[in-house]
């Protein structure tokens, strides 16, 4: 692997992050938190650039990139904490569809999203406190044409925000991944509710479907849609990691920033020890967790033997670390870091969210030790 970002690459980075400071950064974060609904205006600019079309195939209109291209879009789009779906929508659901859907589905919903018309999310878990792949407990039950989905999904990001939802459903009794099929549905057939969570920047939600008939919205073979499924979740996970290095590589430069200009008995913070060796372990962590993600990326994109194994590790190394070094950051503040109006929170409680989200760093380091053994 040559872990040199082609210029082509680095292009594509500083003009998304050009962009996302033009439109306001951070502040796009804040005003999520405030209650608007910035998803759309985001996704709108960001269409008009292009973006969306990132890993949308090109026979459907898009630019045909692989995650590790992808990866670079989201580290952006942590460093200013994004909001949006959009590790969902082209981390998530654009290889789904174009794994197992039919030239029809492609053909109407793969154009959609290279140009920013459709945004997507996905409807893992029935039980917030139960892991994944167990946590997938829905029945879908057959109809004459199709099938009908009764029950309550939680945790679905931006269910308000976006056109589809890839729900997945058991169809046979299995344990695992097994059983399992795939719909793509519109969630305004189904309640949505959102939940009271830390991230604010990231609505989740709960979505009740009350015999929802979902004829013509399968996705993929019946009861085998599992192992995709995985293999969908571990690209979730590393557009998240993607995100979180981001976000970690912006509290370096804070740290260091305010480090210089502060100054405490006659000298700048940052030439004291406590301070210095702790931002010094906040690059060497933020360096490793880009080295991680990138590897997972690349190798998930190869299809290289040991893609699930790197993707458990980088979000293992990711979730645990970012969120104690958007600690560091806020310790590195002193009284101001503490304070609402210091953005290492929001990075914080992304941290502490995602950590979580597709399984917990124990989870991931389980898994690692599962394939290894
Ligand atoms: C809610 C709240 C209530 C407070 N109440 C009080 C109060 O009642 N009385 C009061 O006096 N203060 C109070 N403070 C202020 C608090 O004492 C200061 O936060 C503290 O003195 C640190 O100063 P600072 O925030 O300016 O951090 P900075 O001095 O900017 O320090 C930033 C970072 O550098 C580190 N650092 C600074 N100097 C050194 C050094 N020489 N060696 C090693 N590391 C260093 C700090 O540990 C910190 O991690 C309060 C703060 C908050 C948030």
């Amino acid at each position: 692997m040559d872990f040199t970002l082609s210029d082509e690459q680095t292009q594509m980075q500083e003009s998304v992050r050009d962009y996302l400071e033009s439109e306001g950064g951070i502040e796009l974060a804040r005003r999520q938190m405030d209650g608007e609904d910035v998803v759309g205006e985001v996704w709108d600019g960001l269409a008009e650039m292009d973006y969306p079309a990132l890993s949308v195939p090109l026979e459907y209109g898009g630019l045909g990139d692989d995650l590790l291209y992808l990866s670079l879009l989201f580290e952006e789009a942590g460093r200013v904490a994004l909001p949006g779906p959009l590790p969902e929508t082209l981390g998530f659901t654009v290889p789904l569809l174009a794994e197992l859907g039919t030239d029809e589905q492609k053909g109407q919903f793969l154009p959609a999203i290279a140009d920013g018309d459709l945004r997507a999310s996905v409807a893992l878990y029935d039980d917030a406190t139960e892991s994944l792949p167990e946590a997938i407990r829905m029945e879908a039950e057959p109809t004459d044409d199709g099938y009908r989905l009764d029950g309550t999904k939680t945790l679905v990001p931006y269910a308000e925000s976006v056109d589809r939802v890839v729900v997945p459903a058991r169809t046979r009794q299995d344990t695992g991944y097994g059983g399992i099929t795939l719909f793509f549905v519109d969630p305004a057939a189904a309640e949505a509710e959102q939940l009271d969570t830390l991230d604010k920047t990231r609505p989740l939600y709960e979505l009740t479907f009350d015999g929802v008939e979902v004829s013509g919205a399968r996705l993929g073979p019946v009861d085998g849609g599992g192992d995709a499924l995985e293999r969908a979740i571990d690209r979730l996970n590393v557009s998240m990691c993607a995100m979180l290095v981001g976000g970690a590589d912006e509290a370096v430069d804070r740290s260091v920033e305010y480090g210089k200009q502060r100054e405490q008995f006659d000298k700048p913070i940052g030439q004291f020890q406590a301070v210095k060796h702790r931002i010094a372990d906040m690059w060497l962590d933020t360096e490793a967790a880009r080295s991680l993600t990138y590897y997972a990326a690349w190798a998930i994109a190869n299809d290289e033997e040991d893609a699930r194994r790197a993707v458990s590790a980088a979000t293992a190394y990711c979730t645990e670390h970012c969120g104690e070094l958007f600690e560091d950051d806020i310790f590195n503040h002193g009284a101001t870091g503490y304070t609402w109006d210091h953005d290492g929170h929001i990075f914080l409680k992304q941290a502490k969210t995602w950590a979580n989200l597709l399984g917990s760093p124990t989870e991931h380091r389980r898994r690692i030790a599962d394939i290894r053994l």
